[in-house]
C-alpha cells in the first residue's frame, strides 16, 4: 500500500538517497517559476524526512520543441541513474510530471521496480514492487491526462508556497499594485497602489472612528467606481475589513502565516479595533444597508396610542413615511425630511440647546462659577485701582508688592472660574461643536446620514399626525409635532413603539 513519507523509515531501511525531479508547467500563466517551486517542495519533503538529495533534475521549456532533445537527455540520465542504483527514492512534483503519456509511465515503473527505487509524489510514497502500488500509480498515470485537475492542484500548491514565502498569490488585493519582471514574468513585488492605498486606509480609519459601512459606501460611490464599471458594494467592504492582508499579514486558507513581504495599509492597532467593532452583535443584526432614510425608525406616528415608528414604504410611485402599525399617517419622504431638518437646524442655532443640556446641578455650578469669577475680578480691579492711587504721603494706597501677591493668588482662580462659567454642562458628544454656532446649516450639510440621525435621536421627538383632509398638500400647522429636548413631553429615543402614553396626550378609550 502507498505510505506516507514520514512512515517510510518504519517500513524500509535507509538510507533514502533521493533524486529530485521537477518539470516546467504547461500552464502558460505559471511562467517559469513553478520548477523552482517544485524543487523547493521536493527539497522540503527530503529535508523533513531526512532523505539526502543525491541529484536534482529540472526540465524547463518542455513545450518548446528545440528543447525536446535536451529534455530527453535529462530524462534518460535520470533513468540511467535509477537503473544504476544511484538513488533509493525518486521525489517528483506530481504524477503528471512523470507520465505525460503511458509509455513514459511504463518505462519509469519498470525501471523503478527493477532497481527497487521508491517513488514519491503528491505527498505519498509508492513501492512499485507491490501490486497495489503499481495499480495506484497506473491509475494516477491515467488521470494525469486530466490536465485541468493537475493544474488546479499545482496552483493550490503554488499558492501555499507563495504564502509561506510571504509573497502574494491569487487575485491582486484592491489597494495594491504589482510589479513583474519583464523578462521572466515573475512577480517581483506587491506595493501600495498610488491612489487606492489611501482609500483602504481611510476606510479602516473611518470604521475605527465609529462610522458605518453604509455611510462609507455612500462616500465611495460618490467618488467613483471601485473598478471601471463596477461600483462599490457592501460585500467589498465586508471582505476588506476582515482581510488581515491589509495589515501586512500573509494568509493562506484563512490562517495567518506571519509577516508578508508587502507593506500593510493599516496598522495592527487600527485593524484590531475594526475587528472588535465589526464583530459586535448589534452590528450584525442591524444590516448596515438597512438605514437609508433620515427619519425611518426615528419618527413616530402621532395618532396611534403606542406611537409606532414610521417606516419608509413605496406609495404611488414615491417613497413615503408611514405608520408601521395602522398605516394611518403618511407623508412624502422629502417633505418630512425637509421640514424636520429645517426645524432642527433652527433649534440648534438658538439658545435653547445650551439651556436644555445644562442640568440643574450643572447650571448651579456654572452660575456659582460666574458669580465667583465676577467677585474676584472686582477684587482685583479694586486692588489695581488702589495701587494706582497715591495717598497724602506720596505712596500708593496699595503697595506694588501687595498687588503682585494678590495677582499671583487671584489670577489662576479667576481663570479657573472663567473656564467653569463658560462650560456647557452635559452636552452629548454628538452635539459638541454644533450647538450655538451660527453656521449649523453648513455643518449639517457636511454631516453623514448617521451623524444626522444621531443628532435627531438626541434632540427631537417627531410625531406625524393625519392630514386634515385627503389631498392636502401643504404641511398644515400641527401636522408634524416636534418636541425638542428640554421641552415638556420630550421622550428620548428608543427602538420600537413607545408603550408609555404621553401625559399630555388625550386619553383614548379602549373598547
Ligand atoms: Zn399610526
Amino acid at each position: 500500500m502507498p505510505i506516507a513519507p514520514e512512515h517510510l523509515a518504519l517500513l524500509y531501511t535507509g538510507p533514502f538517497d533521493a533524486y529530485l525531479y521537477g518539470r516546467n508547467s504547461r500552464d502558460p500563466k505559471m511562467k517559469g517559476s513553478s520548477v523552482d517551486d517544485q524543487m523547493h517542495e521536493g527539497r522540503e519533503i527530503c529535508n523533513d524526512n531526512g532523505w539526502p538529495i543525491k541529484r536534482e533534475f529540472t526540465d524547463v521549456g518542455r513545450s518548446a520543441s528545440r528543447y525536446a532533445k535536451r529534455e530527453r537527455k535529462e530524462f534518460e540520465e535520470m533513468i540511467a541513474g535509477i537503473e544504476a542504483g544511484d538513488c533509493r527514492i525518486l521525489v517528483a512534483w506530481e504524477a503528471s510530471r512523470y507520465y505525460r503519456d503511458l509509455e513514459v509511465y511504463v518505462r519509469l515503473r519498470n525501471v523503478c521496480m527493477q532497481a527497487g527505487v521508491l517513488l514519491c509524489y503528491n505527498g505519498t510514497v509508492y513501492d512499485l514492487s507491490k501490486r497495489a502500488d503499481r495499480k495506484a500509480t497506473a491509475q494516477d498515470a491515467l488521470q494525469a491526462e486530466d490536465e485541468a485537475e493537475g493544474i488546479r492542484d499545482r496552483n493550490l500548491r503554488t499558492a501555499r508556497l507563495n504564502a509561506k514565502a510571504g509573497m502574494p498569490h491569487g487575485r491582486i488585493l484592491w489597494g495594491y499594485a504589482r510589479r513583474y519582471d519583464p523578462d521572466t514574468g515573475d512577480l517581483v513585488e506587491q506595493y501600495p497602489h498610488p491612489e487606492r492605498a489611501a482609500v483602504v486606509t481611510s476606510i479602516f480609519e473611518r470604521i475605527a472612528a465609529g462610522e458605518t459601512e453604509y455611510s462609507i459606501l455612500q462616500t465611495l460611490r460618490a467618488k467613483g467606481d471601485r473598478l471601471p464599471g463596477l461600483r462599490w458594494e457592501n460585500h467589498h467592504l465586508r471582505s476588506m475589513l476582515r482581510n488581515p492582508s491589509y495589515k501586512g499579514s500573509r494568509v493562506f486558507q484563512g490562517a495567518e502565516l506571519g509577516e508578508a513581504k508587502w507593506p500593510g495599509l493599516v496598522d495592527a492597532e487600527t485593524y484590531e479595533a475594526v475587528q472588535a467593532i465589526i464583530k459586535r452583535p448589534e452590528r450584525r443584526t442591524m444590516g448596515s444597508s438597512e438605514i437609508v432614510h433620515l427619519l425611518s425608525g426615528l419618527s413616530r406616528c402621532g395618532e396611534c396610542p403606542t406611537a409606532p415608528p414610521l417606516r419608509v414604504l413605496k406609495c404611488r410611485g414615491y417613497k413615503a413615511y408611514q405608520c408601521s402599525e395602522k398605516f394611518d399617517t403618511v407623508m412624502r419622504e422629502e417633505k418630512l425630511d425637509a421640514y424636520v431638518e429645517e426645524a432642527v437646524i433652527e433649534w440648534l442655532q438658538s439658545k435653547a440647546p445650551a439651556a436644555a443640556f445644562a442640568s440643574e446641578d450643572g447650571q448651579r455650578k456654572v452660575e456659582a462659577a460666574r458669580l465667583r469669577h465676577a467677585q474676584m475680578q472686582a477684587q482685583l480691579d479694586e486692588a489695581r485701582a488702589k495701587a494706582a492711587k497715591f495717598g497724602p504721603d506720596g505712596k500708593p494706597k496699595l503697595s506694588i508688592e501687595s498687588l503682585a501677591a494678590l495677582e499671583t493668588s487671584l489670577l489662576p482662580l479667576i481663570e479657573e472660574a472663567r473656564a467653569q462659567a463658560g462650560v456647557l454642562v452635559g452636552v452629548p458628544p454628538v452635539l459638541r461643536g454644533i450647538i450655538g454656532r451660527s453656521d449649523v446649516d453648513a455643518i449639517w450639510h457636511n454631516m453623514s446620514l448617521e451623524q444626522r440621525r444621531s443628532v435627531l435621536r438626541t434632540v427631537v421627538d417627531i410625531r406625524l399626525m393625519k392630514a386634515r383632509a385627503q389631498g392636502v398638500r401643504t404641511i398644515e400647522p400641527g401636522r408634524i409635532r416636534l418636541t425638542f429636548v428640554g421641552e415638556p413631553g420630550f421622550i428620548g429615543w428608543r427602538p420600537g413603539p413607545v408603550l408609555r402614553r404621553l401625559a399630555d396626550e388625550p386619553e383614548t378609550e379602549s373598547r
